[in-house]
């Protein structure tokens, strides 16, 4: 499927990566090689590549990054928000004129999927309350007009043609005007194709450009090509100007290099993809959705952002020094329950935890955790502010009213202030040790 090769890639890389709770300069840089060799395998325009590299890089041995407290995560989500700036940042839509009908020029090698793609590009806009008209242009090849009638039949979407006119140009200005007197307030016209770019082909779309001033010029290109895909957008950029790119074949087993290319090298952005032979297979192209299916990552992703969200760092280093100087409470606690749940289920929480593995998730039972998290909130809930802060004047009559007050067993009262007060110790502990290694023996 799109860009196998690279995601596998790039997965691989990224999850070494995800968990690591420090990363030094030389992990980024190893990193960034892997990355690279990624993109070029990928036949990713040799250029792109490296400023795309040295992006991430600067941002990557960011002082921020490093010392964060969790920099795997956040070097994935360079290379992602990176990968969404190669894409083209935010979606481009087809724009629509002020004064109807809106002309839309097709152009393209042949082969590339023009024919193909401008029916699908006329069904997908008539979704949108458009009255589109097809035009047939490429008088060269007779069988390329049956093509587009054939396409139109299957849409029930009108095809303009003039038999016998050898003119393209004529055939567009007539269209257009048939358009205005039939009330189609959309024109799509399907220009010929050649093997190559050449004069006489560039010549004769300038020229139909000339006479019927196109809204925008759509580009589509084949992206099993590669790197030639990218050369080919050059070329009509250059001579002809361009609005925007429509890469087709994206569902076969193409490298991706032309995704990743096309909009750095022509600075025209990728409005849709074709996915299918079928006439309904096209789609919009958003660049953050394709760089989340590039990084098979899109879960992952959002549930750092959303745990960044939920645990902003000052936050987190008050909590380090409560834990450190034992003056962690239940009441923190409860907080703490809080902005977990914010974040998720236990499950989605656990699934993007570095070394937990599908297998060991399976085993652990979610709503056996979720139920225990919800009782042990009920508990303290049920406590007082005093309580919570100073479990110790807990005694035997405060745990029957708590009890009663959660729904739960004086056992339970028990079992849940025996854990804390044996968390909070470990807590100690491991702050402790965590700050020895981290400050070289030092302390604070
Ligand atoms: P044209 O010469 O540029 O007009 O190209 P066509 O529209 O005739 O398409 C050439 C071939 O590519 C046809 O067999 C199409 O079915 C096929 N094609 C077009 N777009 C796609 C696509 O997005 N995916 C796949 N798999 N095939 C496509």
């Amino acid at each position: 499927s799109v860009f196998e090769g690279l995601s596998g890639k790039l997965q691989e890389t990224m999850k070494k990566f995800r968990g690591q709770g420090r990363v030094s300069e030389k992990d980024v840089k190893e990193m960034m090689r892997e990355i690279k060799l990624a993109l070029l395998e990928a036949d990713v325009n040799f250029k792109v590549v490296k400023d795309f590299i040295n992006k991430i890089s600067e941002r990557a041995v960011g002082q921020d990054v490093l010392e964060s407290l969790t920099p795997g995560q956040q070097v994935v989500k360079i290379v992602h928000e990176e990968l969404i700036e190669l894409l083209g940042r935010e979606q481009s839509k087809v724009t629509f004129s002020s004064k109807p009908p809106t002309v839309l020029l097709m152009v393209g090698l042949q082969g590339s999927g023009k024919t193909t793609t401008s029916g699908k590009l006329a069904s997908l806009l008539r979704k949108q309350g458009k009255s589109p008209l097809l035009v047939a242009c490429d008088v060269y090849r007779p069988a390329a007009i049956k093509q587009l009638q054939v396409v139109g039949g299957q849409l029930n979407i009108p095809v303009f043609t003039i038999e016998n006119n050898t003119n393209p140009v004529e055939i567009a200005t007539e269209a257009v005007k048939f358009a205005n007197f039939k009330q189609h307030d959309l024109v799509i016209i399907d220009t010929a194709g050649r093997l190559h770019i050449d004069e006489k082909l560039m010549d004769e779309l300038l020229n139909i450009k000339k006479a019927v001033n196109p809204h925008e010029i759509l580009l589509v290109v084949d992206s099993m090509t590669g790197q030639d895909a990218v050369n080919v957008s050059q070329s009509f950029n250059e001579k002809l100007g361009i609005d925007g790119v429509v890469l087709t074949k994206l569902d076969g087993d193409t490298r991706g290099g032309a995704a990743l290319s096309v909009k750095t090298v022509t600075g025209k952005p990728i409005k849709f993809i074709g996915v299918g032979e079928k006439l309904n297979e096209i789609e919009p192209f958003f660049p953050d959705r394709m760089a989340s299916r590039i990084l098979g990552m899109g879960d992952v992703l959002s549930l750092i952002e959303k745990a960044q969200d939920a645990f902003d760092e000052k936050q987190a280093l008050e909590l380090e020094k409560k834990m450190r100087t034992m003056q962690f409470t239940l009441e923190d606690f409860l907080e703490q329950m809080q902005q977990i749940k914010k974040m998720g289920s236990i499950g989605d929480i656990l699934g993007m935890m570095p070394g937990i593995d599908s297998k060991a998730l399976k085993e652990i039972n979610q709503e056996e955790s979720e139920k225990n998290m919800a009782r042990t909130e009920a508990i303290i809930r049920s406590m007082t502010k005093k309580e919570r802060n100073d479990p110790s004047i807990i005694n035997a009559s405060r745990k029957k009213r708590i009890s009663a007050g959660s729904g739960t067993t004086v056992q339970e009262v028990n079992a849940l202030l025996k854990q804390f007060e044996e968390m909070r110790k470990m807590m100690k502990m491991m702050t402790d040790m965590g700050k020895r290694s981290k400050k070289g023996g030092l302390g604070r």
